[in-house]
């Protein structure tokens, strides 16, 4: 008898604890750009915190609905990003049909999950015909869904400002004729970088735009938040939508005093911060063990120091920002 009361007991602190669960989409619902900020249904700030998976073309084992389940309820992300290879062997121009089955596990994980998903074109050049033909499918099926996000353009190489910005156009033209709201991501020059290249020739006639910083704290620190500094005060809305805590590579040192001054920096100005990456390769930014299972569930033991920190990090900042 004692067995079963201490088992019945269980099970509702388990049940109460799964219904205890964020449900950010819930709670916030459709996004929109208030002048620099990020903004919910209601009127509030809101700042999304999550993790981006790796290359989808190198990473596919991982883009299935239970690790954003996993994500979700473990780490506390509010948000995932789906990083859809487009360039390499596997990606989207070699084999859009299996590359897109792939993000769609993820997007359909985030909708069930109730948190939100962000929809990378992961190349480093100007596709354009390619990204509007993938953008037209997205916008087309998930663009009701309060939960997407649309990230246009990884990380531009080698295009100018002009040619990003022309290509983004063009991409926003195609997504607004189909949703008319969700947030579009839009990227800037030299891997992200850039950013006071577009403060001094911002995008203007279209809503809910932002422009994607990417940073990694072993290699780029207070010269690159000047930069954001910059463009906030010229009005242009930022999000984060890579990082990690070691060197550009992916690899080499944690360095935890820089990737702090930049989680700060993104807590004092409400910006969103997405981390790299859910991958297993051996490389600091790998936040899973090689050979773990890709389903979720991870104990502390599958995960690398990276992988360790950031839950740790993704925990406490969904605690702060609820
Ligand atoms: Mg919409």
């Amino acid at each position: 008898m004692r067995l079963k009361l201490i088992a019945s007991v269980l099970f509702i602190a388990m049940t109460i604890s799964v219904n205890l669960q964020a449900q950010p989409v819930k709670k916030h619902g459709n996004l929109s750009v208030k002048g620099i900020q990020l903004t919910d249904e209601h009127g509030n700030a809101t700042v999304l915190n999550g993790i981006s998976y790796g290359w989808h073309n190198w990473w596919s084992q991982f883009y299935n609905k239970e690790s954003v389940k996993w994500l979700a309820s473990d780490w506390k992300c509010s948000a995932v990003r789906a990083a859809m290879g487009v360039e390499p062997k596997g990606g989207y121009v070699d084999s859009p049909e299996s590359s897109k089955e792939k993000i769609e596990a993820v997007i359909q994980g985030a909708i069930d999950n109730d948190i939100y998903v962000l929809i990378d074109f992961h190349s480093h050049n100007i596709r354009l015909p390619e990204a509007k033909a993938f953008f037209t499918e997205m916008a087309t099926k998930y663009g009701q869904h309060p939960n997407v996000i649309y990230e246009l353009f990884n990380e531009p190489v080698k295009d100018s400002w002009s040619q990003v910005k022309e290509y983004s156009v063009e991409l926003i033209k195609t997504i607004r004729a189909i949703d008319p709201d969700n947030i579009i991501l839009v990227g800037s020059p030299h891997w992200d970088q850039d950013i006071h290249l577009v403060a001094d020739d911002p995008i203007v006639g279209y809503n809910n735009i932002m422009y994607t910083c990417h940073f990694y704290a072993g290699t780029h620190g207070q010269s690159l938040r000047d930069r954001c500094d910059y463009a906030l005060k010229k009005g242009i809305p930022i999000f984060i939508s890579e990082s990690a805590g070691m060197e550009a590579s992916g690899d080499g040192p944690m360095n935890y005093t820089e990737w702090q001054k930049w989680i700060d920096w993104c807590q004092s100005n409400k910006i969103s911060l997405i981390t790299w990456s859910i991958s297993s390769k051996n490389e600091t930014c790998s936040m899973i063990k090689p050979g773990v299972s890709p389903l979720g569930n991870w104990k502390e033991a599958d995960l690398n120091e990276s992988g360790i920190k950031t839950r740790e990090l993704l925990r406490k900042q969904t605690e702060k920002n609820e």
